[in-house]
């Protein structure tokens, strides 16, 4: 058994995120054989940006925020990342989160590298007035650190497409002004008016759904005939619910941040979408019955699409869980000690870098429509993104299957293989 999976196995503990990730990393690294110069280079971050800038509140009183951009690698192409806004938001998670970007967009066949952001705050207890102040502020302190050739943000927790209408507003006030309009790519995930795509918002929801399918097609699983339970209704988790609506498949169980409700009989995702709107989450949603996490954490369903934060299936949880298959829409919500009682329990996974990887393929296509001056239609957009996941599922599955191995391992080692031969094949300057 190699080191990393030797770590995995002691003892359970808590480890953070990056922790994490270093280790599926290295146990990927160990049964391919992977190339140990490489995997010194990718084994670390490329950049760690943290600015503290100084914000108005209402009240006319300044406070100081903190915010962080983790540049991990760039030899596929521009950095590529999410911004997150979250009281959780520090160092280590956002490390966590770029090295994850890197290993997605390898995955995915995408020219960009990986990178994540964000900033340690509790986006509920600020006015729209002031997230706006919040944004165009992080934005100018990162100034030249980001850019549309250089490393392209995106929505992620708690932002959305109008932070990034902010966020490029002002990167756009940096420019020179004979080169604002050549910039519009400098993020993505923008509203449509301001150089959005057609089915960004959905992207990543559609991704996973997309991966569902494939994920039956294998298993000749009938999907009109499947339930499923969501943790998170926020972006990702609400348009995977949306999509899997039309393919018969019934919601039962719902959890996010303001608690967990049922209905056996379903939930309809449209409706309850439009009342997490309204009211901020799922507690209070009338056609249902309130539960616990732990009811929730064990309903009997076929499917559960983890669309939250990190750190939710685990040593305590994942043996609760009555499941076939785990989707997994968030990033890391699988930790290692989690992966062995999956396996060890039979329940498929699709893991994150795949299953979530429709919204960095979809911001790929806004960024090649807004150097292009195009506009694609939503049925061209929707076929490309599944032109492009499909064929990663089925790679990191066949992969799975050559190595003997567990898909989340599987999926490192398609990624890992991909920057090797770009490394072999460049060098190390000088
Ligand atoms: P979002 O802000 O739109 O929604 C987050 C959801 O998580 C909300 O429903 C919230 O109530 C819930 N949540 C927050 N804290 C929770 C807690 N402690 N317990 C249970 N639920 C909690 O965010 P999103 O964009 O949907 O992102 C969700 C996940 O998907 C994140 O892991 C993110 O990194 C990942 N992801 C997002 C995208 C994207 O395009 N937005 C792409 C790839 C991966």
């Amino acid at each position: 058994m190699a080191k990393a999976e030797r770590e995995i196995n002691a003892k359970p503990r808590k480890r953070s995120v990056y922790e994490s990730v270093k280790l599926q990393f290295e146990k990927a690294a160990d049964l391919m054989n992977f190339d140990p110069n490489i995997r010194k280079i990718l084994s670390q971050t490329q950049n760690e940006i943290i600015v503290h800038f100084p914000v108005k509140m209402d009240n006319g009183k300044i406070e100081m925020f903190t915010g962080y951009r983790v540049q991990h690698n760039n030899v596929l192409g521009p950095y590529k990342g999410g911004l997150r806004f979250h009281p959780d938001v520090d160092i280590d998670e956002v490390r966590a989160l770029a090295t994850w970007m890197t290993w997605k967009s390898a995955i995915a066949d995408i020219p960009f590298g990986g990178a994540k952001g964000g900033i340690q705050i509790d986006p509920s207890k600020y006015s729209i007035a002031e997230l706006e102040r919040i944004s165009r502020r992080f934005a100018f302190a990162l100034g030249n650190n980001i850019g549309p050739e250089y490393d392209i943000p995106a929505p992620d927790v708690n932002t959305n497409a109008q932070i990034m209408a902010w966020i490029l507003d002002t990167y756009l006030s940096m420019v020179p002004a004979n080169e604002r309009q050549r910039c519009i790519h400098v993020v993505t995930g923008k509203p449509i008016e301001s150089g959005g795509s057609l089915g960004r918002e959905k992207a990543t929801g559609q991704g996973v759904v997309y991966c569902i399918e494939e994920w039956a097609k294998d298993k000749n699983f009938d999907l009109s005939k499947a339930t499923y339970i969501v943790q998170g209704f926020g972006n990702v988790g609400s348009w995977a619910a949306k999509l899997l609506k039309p393919k018969g498949s019934k919601l039962i169980a719902v959890h996010d941040v303001t608690g967990a409700i049922m209905n056996e009989n379903g939930i309809d995702p449209d409706d309850l979408a439009a009342y997490v709107k309204k009211n901020g989450g799922v507690k209070g949603y009338h056609n249902s019955k309130p539960i616990d996490f732990e009811t929730f954490i064990a309903m009997n369903a076929d499917i559960f699409i983890p669309a939250a934060l990190e750190n939710q299936i685990t040593d305590e949880t994942a043996p609760l869980l009555n499941v076939k298959l785990v989707a997994e829409g968030a990033n890391g919500p699988t930790t290692p000690e989690g992966d062995i009682i999956l396996n060890k329990r039979g329940i498929d996974f699709i893991p994150d870098i795949l299953c979530n990887a429709g919204g960095v393929i979809v911001s790929y296509f806004e960024w090649l429509q807004n150097k292009r001056s195009e506009y694609w239609e939503l049925e061209e957009v929707d076929c490309k993104l599944r032109k492009k996941i499909v064929p990663a599922y089925k790679k990191v599955r066949d992969t799975a299957r050559e190595f003997n191995t567990d898909w989340r391992t599987a999926a490192y080692i398609v990624a890992l293989r991909r920057l090797e031969k770009v490394y072999q094949e460049r060098g190390i300057f000088p």
